[in-house]
């Protein structure tokens, strides 16, 4: 039972960036305490640091989005009667007003570069498959050609829950040993789903976590807070640029269709003949109501990272060069991305 590491995951995702008062802080950390709930089920780790942080929640704990107290108690009721602390959280919430539509430029840029992704593929089909039987896996392995700088996937530990999969939102973890671990739940997708969602967005974040801990850092610093936004920001632009870079319509699809749904998250910027824009507008998500800081990661967050060159103190210096490498040979071999970001002023 590792009660360091616990403790170190909730030092981490009571670390939040965005205003301490606020509904939206109080929601992520409710969302952060589910997240540490759920590894700390599938790995054995003791689960006292966690109560003893709800215990000095107070009035923020009550004042956080009550659909992430439901899955923080229930993930805590599989490991015995519920602390009485955990009960008032999420009590006191209510509805905020929609937060503003994110930094204009920057979202048109993620519609352009989005708009460029052939969605004219067939819709996902075939057998669904699970992660936990082994689909997860083999996504990862046969995908490593997707992502920049990937990490083997041997070097990857998986473990098995049978946690309902509803109760699992993020699935990768740093273990208390710094191996990348990914927890699996029988979640069924699509195989090209399936790749899509493990090879390219998991397996970032896994990649992420190896080169961090190749490089000396304490990788759980991706995990929660403000380094989740760096985390979230990159698997993003790797999607984007695999979106980009395939030559396989099925999967340019799922890749959009993902771009979408991400974007649909906030208010959808009026950007002028965009399909992406207009597709999002149609869409709606639960998840990130109170979470916009978080939302706009994996939107503008992404294109930031990008124009930046991937310059970011949570992304080593041969990860980046990776990074920068496929994105300079894409844009040389498809000028029109170079065009999408000039045309955003970036
Ligand atoms: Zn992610």
């Amino acid at each position: 039972m590792s009660s360091d590491h616990t403790s170190r995951a909730v030092e981490r995702l009571l670390d939040v960036p965005a205003d301490p008062d606020s509904v939206e802080t109080a929601s992520w950390i409710l969302r952060g305490m589910s997240e540490a709930a759920l590894f700390a089920v599938a790995q054995s780790h003791a689960i006292e640091p966690l109560d003893d942080a709800v215990g000095a929640l107070g009035a923020r704990g009550r004042r956080g989005d009550p659909k992430f107290a439901a899955r923080l108690r229930e993930l805590r009721t599989i490991l015995g009667p519920l602390p009485s602390a955990y009960e008032s959280l999420g009590r006191d919430w209510s509805p905020q007003p929609r937060p503003g539509p994110p930094d204009t430029q920057k979202a048109t840029a993620y519609c352009r570069l989005a708009d460029l992704v052939d969605r004219s593929g067939p819709p996902p089909s075939g057998q669904a498959v699970s992660a936990a039987d082994g689909h997860g896996r083999a996504a990862l392995l046969d995908r490593d050609r997707w992502r920049p700088g990937a990490h083997p996937t041997a070097g990857v530990r998986f473990v098995r829950t049978d946690i309902d999969p509803s109760l699992a939102w993020r699935v990768w973890t740093r273990a208390a040993d710094g191996v990348p671990v990914i927890v699996l739940v029988a979640e069924k997708l699509t195989p090209t789903v399936n790749d899509v969602w493990w090879g390219i967005h998991n397996g970032t974040h896994l990649d992420h976590i190896s080169h961090l801990e190749a490089t000396g850092h304490d990788a759980t610093v991706i995990e929660y807070g403000h380094g989740l936004l760096a985390a979230e920001s990159l698997a993003m632009s790797v999607e984007l640029l695999a979106g980009l870079e395939t030559s396989d319509s099925g999967v340019a699809r799922v890749v959009w269709e993902g771009l979408v749904e991400r974007l649909a998250r906030l208010p959808v910027p009026d950007v002028a003949s965009s399909p992406t824009a207009e597709a999002a507008r149609n869409a709606t998500d639960q998840e990130f109501t109170a979470l916009p800081t978080l939302a706009r990661a994996y939107t503008t967050g992404a294109v930031e990272l990008l124009a930046s060159g991937f310059h970011h103190p949570l992304i080593p210096v041969a990860y980046r060069t990776a990074l920068v490498d496929r994105w300079n040979s894409l844009a040389a071999r498809r000028p029109e991305v170079l065009d999408a970001l000039e045309e955003a002023g970036l």
